[in-house]
């Protein structure tokens, strides 16, 4: 029997499964078993993978053979928390479904998905139970936490992943039903910490004012000089690497359907940056960033209180873009953040986090690799194919501004490119009380899952 995609959804969403709360501990573990029970019943060879933190599911079926196209199937099993609990419609963990939407926290991230893969391929396996597709289930239970286990799981099981030919996954967005997106690529990440220091203390404004340099006024100068005027960011060789995007991907963009007016509108500001020269969405996929997320120091009670503060802070990130390297950038950011503190003030620069960017060009473009595995631009042509009949429109093909880590771990560790197709819009309220999934998204997105296997495992 193919899956009821809403009973298992259903099913699946009502273990608590927060990764980052250890009182949900008992959640983790029904997720986990539920899925795997599930993929046992499909006929997969399931491992739950130990890791330090929360384990990963690794289940594979189909002919271990050369001529057989190998897919993995990227999933997570865990949840954001779902507080403020009060502000949901109904109960996060028991799932419901109104106005043709499934209501629950983890119903579109990411166990929707989950559901639309493992329907898709029940239908084909009722069909033809000798699948000539050979699929690895990879569903880590950390990437709401930052996926901290799956660098080390990727040392001891990148040989044999890397024996597949591509991965498959839906953990990116598009704007609707009427516009799907297939990301091509991600931005990377980087994160800084900056704290100055002044005194030893803080000190009575009166007594010492004057002499004095206040931290808060010399971090203040130098958060201003990491941009010109312009927005650009006023690091020297921060765009060096930056690969200026193909004519086709501003085309593709184009498609959008999303206007800079109604973007401007929704998010509550009153003009855009038009950072050289740019377009506020070329900005958001194209161009790398340098945000200050938090700053602080001094007094911040009610009143007020005359001091020179003893220290100031600010919290950095850059998105990053290809070629960017999240290390040397790391480096140039720090360097001209420590050239630019006046001698009157000490200050300490560390370099927190880091992911690189990814990027895969789909076949037949200027900028495509020569060296793509045939059977992932089979996927793209496929998912191209699939994803119009099922959708009513062919798919764009667009990079996003997000960043997931774990895509170009996996390039590195195996050398495989995704094929990452959005399944999430802005309806579904992803990390937030009341977060759903479109049944339409599902039923569609199962319908585009089952032709793109189907086309990779018979070529039609
Ligand atoms: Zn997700």
């Amino acid at each position: 029997m193919p899956l009821d995609p809403i009973q298992f959804l259903t099913e699946y969403s009502r273990f608590p499964s927060v990764s980052t709360d250890s009182a949900y501990a008992e959640g983790m573990t029904g997720a986990r078993q539920y899925m795997m029970k599930q993929l046992e019943a499909f006929g997969f060879a399931v491992e739950e993978i130990a890791t330090p933190k929360h384990p990963i599911i690794l289940a594979e079926r189909g002919p271990d053979r050369e001529d057989v196209p190998h897919v993995i199937l990227y999933g997570h099993y865990d949840v954001q928390p779902a507080d403020p609990f009060e502000l949901w419609s109904s109960p996060a963990f028991e799932p419901e479904v109104r106005d043709g939407r499934i209501y629950g926290r983890g119903t579109a991230d990411n166990k929707g998905p989950q559901a639309v893969q493992l329907t898709a391929l029940s239908r084909l396996l009722e069909k033809d139970p000798e699948l000539p597709l050979r699929l690895t289930f990879l569903i880590e239970g950390e990437e709401e936490m930052g996926s901290p286990s799956f660098p080390g799981f990727l040392e001891k099981y990148g040989q044999r992943l890397s024996k597949a030919d591509m991965i498959l996954l839906s953990d990116t967005g598009s704007p609707g039903p009427e516009q799907i997106v297939v990301t091509t690529g991600l931005r990377g990440m980087l994160g800084l910490e900056v704290t100055v220091s002044g005194p030893r203390t803080d000190l009575h404004s009166g007594i010492s004012g004057g002499p004095v340099l206040n931290p808060i006024a010399a971090l203040a100068r130098i958060c201003a000089s990491l941009h010109d005027e312009d927005g650009r960011v006023n690091v020297p060789g921060f765009y060096d690497a930056v690969v200026e995007p193909s004519d086709w991907e501003r085309e593709e963009l184009s498609k959008l359907g999303v206007t800079e007016e109604q973007y401007r509108d929704m998010l509550g500001v009153p003009a855009f940056k038009h950072v050289g020269g740019n377009k506020p969405f070329e900005l958001i996929r194209f161009f790398p960033t340098l945000e200050f997320n938090g700053i602080g120091g001094g007094y911040q009670g009610e009143g007020s209180k005359t001091i020179i503060p003893s220290k100031a802070f600010v919290k950095i990130t850059c998105r990053l873009v290809p070629d960017q390297d999240e290390a040397d950038i790391g480096e140039k950011v720090r360097q001209a953040i420590l050239e630019r503190c006046p001698p009157e003030v000490r200050i300490d620069v560390k370099v927190t986090e880091g992911g690189s960017p990814y990027f895969v060009a789909p076949p037949g473009r200027p900028n495509t690799d020569p060296a793509m595995s045939p059977v992932l631009a089979k996927a793209f042509e496929a998912a191209e194919v699939s994803i119009g009949e099922a959708f009513g429109k062919r798919p764009i093909f667009l990079r996003e501004g997000g960043s997931v880590p774990i895509i170009r771990q996996l390039k590195e560790a195996t050398g495989l490119d995704s094929l990452m197709i959005g399944l999430f819009t802005p309806m579904d309220n992803l990390h937030a009380p009341d977060e759903s999934f479109g049944l339409e998204m599902m039923e569609k997105g199962i319908d585009a899952y089952e032709g793109i296997l189907r086309r990779l495992a018979y070529g039609k």
